[in-house]
């Protein structure tokens, strides 16, 4: 997901509907290059209205922004009448502007292979789909129109995406680069409550060990609704609506359990006076939600050769994890 308020802006636009081989690089022979596909109306849908990880876990209130209802009474199937009905056709031109940039960086995207799906399919949709923001569900970059047209940047950022799902069982390693560990996280009624779903960040718990006050801690990153329903009279409409801090967690073998004060509320500390937090992903981005969403900007970095950044260590330790098959 790409969001714009504490975050970044960003939007784009199209893509095509053929598919092409991607040459005869590195690993493009081993399984055959990405197919990269525009879905029509009724692909698109069936992937938007799909019970995965994202539809399936879902609170009350984040239904309610989704849905832009002021009373958190909508379900699960009402946001997928909304989907259903929010997914466009994509034109001649938004399909040639988007064949081009694939055709672009053909070489870079060949390089990439052996992390690839065999196909990536782009859907075009309206704003009411996550709030007009870019992302990903399956092998799918979900794009609303309102951003204008896809720039490279946004391209890469939601393939990272894809990617990353499609490498599930290196999630350990992948955000192991950013110092998180795997962890059996569930969250307690109070925190459960207000989450909100980043559909491009995986439903598995991942902590930070952090050092608090001189004491072993440890911090998960917790997107949430600011609002138990949709608030019209808020700027920025879905997005505005976000929550951001870090969740205090405990950890006992294998589990995380939400690390509760002296009263049993939640404990949310600022980024920006967790020192252990920046020293970990570093300041390369602002974007810093999940470290799947860190790793999404780096992954940037690394695909347009991006220099001068304040942590160029955490950019090369995402290049030899993408690449390191290549190098040996
Ligand atoms: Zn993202």
């Amino acid at each position: 997901m790409k969001m714009i308020n504490l975050l970044i802006a960003l939007r784009f636009g199209l893509i095509f509907g053929l598919s092409f081989a991607l040459g005869n690089l590195a690993f493009a022979t081993d399984g055959g290059a990405t197919e990269y596909s525009f879905s029509d109306r009724e692909r698109g849908q069936q992937i938007l209205t799909a019970d995965d990880n994202y539809m399936n876990r879902m609170s009350a209130a984040e239904i309610a922004i989704r849905t832009s209802s002021v009373t958190a009474d909508k379900t699960v199937q009402d946001l997928k009448k909304l989907y259903q009905a929010s997914v466009l056709d994509w034109s001649k031109a938004e399909i040639a502007h988007i064949t081009a940039l694939v055709s672009a960086n053909k070489k870079k995207l060949t390089s990439l292979q052996h992390l690839l799906p065999a196909e990536v399919t782009f859907i075009k949709v309206n704003d009411k789909v996550e709030g007009g923001l870019p992302h990903t569900r399956a092998n799918a970059i979900i794009l609303p129109l309102s951003g204008g047209p896809l720039t490279e940047k946004l391209f890469y950022h939601e393939l990272f995406h894809v990617l990353s799902r499609h490498q599930l069982d290196k999630h350990h390693s992948l955000y192991g680069l950013l110092g998180f560990k795997p962890c059996d996280y569930r969250g307690n009624d109070e925190v459960n409550a207000k989450s909100l779903t980043n559909p491009d960040v995986p439903a598995a718990g991942y902590y930070l060990p952090v050092t608090l006050d001189g004491q072993a801690s440890a911090i998960m990153t917790y997107l949430h609704a600011a609002r138990a329903a949709f608030d019209p009279t808020i700027e920025k409409g879905f997005g505005g609506h976000f929550g951001f801090g870090l969740l205090k967690v405990k950890t006992d073998d294998g589990k995380c359990i939400v690390d509760t004060d002296a009263e049993g509320k939640a404990q949310l500390l600022n980024p920006a006076a967790t020192a252990d937090f920046f020293a970990a992903i570093g300041r390369n981005t602002s974007y810093i939600i999940h470290p799947e969403e860190v790793l999404a900007e780096n992954f940037v970095f690394v695909m347009m050769g991006k220099k001068d950044l304040p942590n160029p260590e955490v950019m090369e330790r995402l290049k030899t994890w993408l690449f390191q098959p290549i190098l040996k």
